[in-house]
């Protein structure tokens, strides 16, 4: 079982697994909402079990996505697509041990100027 929380605990949650590999998205939302870039893995929405979720919000960030955070202590947490199956989860927010690992870099054209990709993980310019 895999697990995982924001940082003050209002939002918690289980799930059978995730993928292992990370993505990273270097786009500006992503980088704005997350603070850094949104590293994150996925797994079935209607798989995942939210064992605490009296503060989580979701946020419409486009026309198609929606992203969940904690209204309490601002962790960002998840990035949900309108109408899938589907959740992105913040790989930050996984409990350890996990076995994550580099994926993919997406966005990678948008990505910010003050840091370096450091990782041998494929680069991708867009999506
Ligand atoms: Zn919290
Ligand atoms: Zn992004």
């Amino acid at each position: 079982m895999v697990t995982g929380q924001c940082e003050c605990g209002a939002v918690a949650f289980e799930v059978a697994q995730v993928r292992s590999e990370v993505t990273f998205c270097h786009c500006s939302q992503c980088r704005r909402m997350s603070g850094h870039l949104w590293a994150s893995t996925h797994a079935a929405f209607s798989a995942v079990t939210f064992t605490r979720d009296d503060g989580l919000t979701w946020f419409k960030s486009s026309e198609w996505a929606e992203r969940g955070f904690c209204n309490i202590c601002g962790s960002s947490l998840f990035y949900r697509e309108t109408g899938k199956d589907d959740l992105g989860i913040a790989a930050g927010c996984v409990n350890t041990p996990n076995r994550l690992m580099p994926g993919k870099h997406i966005f990678v054209a948008d990505k910010g100027d003050y840091y370096q990709i450091a990782d041998d993980a494929p680069q991708i310019q867009k999506n």
